[in-house]
């Protein structure tokens, strides 16, 4: 009898770096390899293709080091195999609902998450050490800063559910350290600035610049705690969010099309994860399958808005 392993990818995300250019010696790098990851959220599992980037500049302090796409650090940790969705979920179920290993774990795996108890347990102790993260106390932290010579912060907003906490995360994307994470049941842009200057304070080199999905509140908080640091807008994150009702339309058509299809007595043999269209600039691209699971219809990664 045949088992399954692990579950299957039903969300792909194909990531590049945005920066063709060696931060550290401005010289071209490459597209040297990829790299793969499969990450468990709320909205399904997700495949990452990675292209990783190097500089080939012999004599630049950053000669072969990888660089990787900017957004992939947005998705969850280093080396982590669930999504911050997922970690945020957890948090919240545990701290402000209260609720045991065992009843996270029903809620988990009723949306669609498949985890042991043992699994939780993890994801709790994942969570309380990236709540604890302080840049003002870790010496390592520190040191890979000050190696680096100065940081480009990414800031996400986490929000599993609407009308509850945001867990914010404020990352290294040179380095792809987390340098602070918080929950806050705001999103205002006076507590994100407070964030940004805390980071902005403790992470002893320059601030070089800001990558976010460009959300009002950020965009204020960036323009008042960092002022005159360039904010970018993270390719993949805007074209996500402008490419949702392109995608919703076009989900509706093919699955319209293949009950047609099928209707017809045609099967329909062709892969049913098909790319979206999008525009040949694009840096990253998404695909789904056609059929949405039955475990995670309809029930998006929301992001706070
Ligand atoms: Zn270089």
């Amino acid at each position: 009898m045949k088992t399954r392993k692990a579950a299957e990818p039903t969300i792909t995300h194909d990531l590049t770096p945005d920066r063709t250019d060696c931060p550290r010696c401005g010289q071209p790098m490459w597209a040297d390899y990829a790299n793969r990851r499969t990450i468990h959220t709320l909205a399904g599992v997700t495949r990452l293709n990675l292209t990783i980037r190097r500089c080939h500049n012999t004599d630049c302090a950053a000669y072969k080091k990888p660089y990787r796409p900017e957004a992939e650090g947005s998705f969850a940790l280093p080396r982590h195999e669930f999504g911050f969705d997922v970690l945020a979920l957890v948090g919240r179920l545990r701290y402000a609902e209260h609720r045991s290993v065992p009843e996270i774990r029903v809620h988990l795996v009723g949306r669609g998450v498949s985890v042991s108890p043992r699994t939780v347990t993890n994801l709790l102790d994942r969570y309380d050490e990236l709540l604890a993260t302080s840049l003002t106390d870790d010496r390592r932290l520190q040191a890979v800063l000050a190696a680096q010579g100065k940081v480009i912060l990414a800031i996400d907003g986490l929000q599993p559910d609407v009308g509850h906490e945001v867990l914010w995360v404020i990352r290294d994307v040179l380095g792809g350290e987390i340098l602070l994470a918080k929950s806050l049941l705001s999103a205002r842009n006076q507590d994100l600035a407070t964030l940004l200057e805390q980071v902005k304070a403790a992470c002893g080199v320059p601030v070089a610049g800001v990558i976010s999905d460009g959300q009002h509140s950020i965009r204020k908080a960036v323009a008042k705690a960092l002022p005159g640091v360039p904010h970018q807008l993270c390719q993949f994150h805007y074209l996500r969010e402008a490419a949702k009702p392109i995608y919703e339309a076009d989900r509706h058509a093919k699955v319209g099309s293949r009950r047609r299809s099928e209707g017809c007595g045609r099967s329909s043999g062709r892969s049913r994860a098909e790319p979206i269209r999008r525009p040949r600039w694009c840096a990253g691209t998404a695909r789904r399958s056609v059929a949405p699971s039955p475990t995670t219809g309809g029930r998006r990664w929301r992001r706070r808005g």
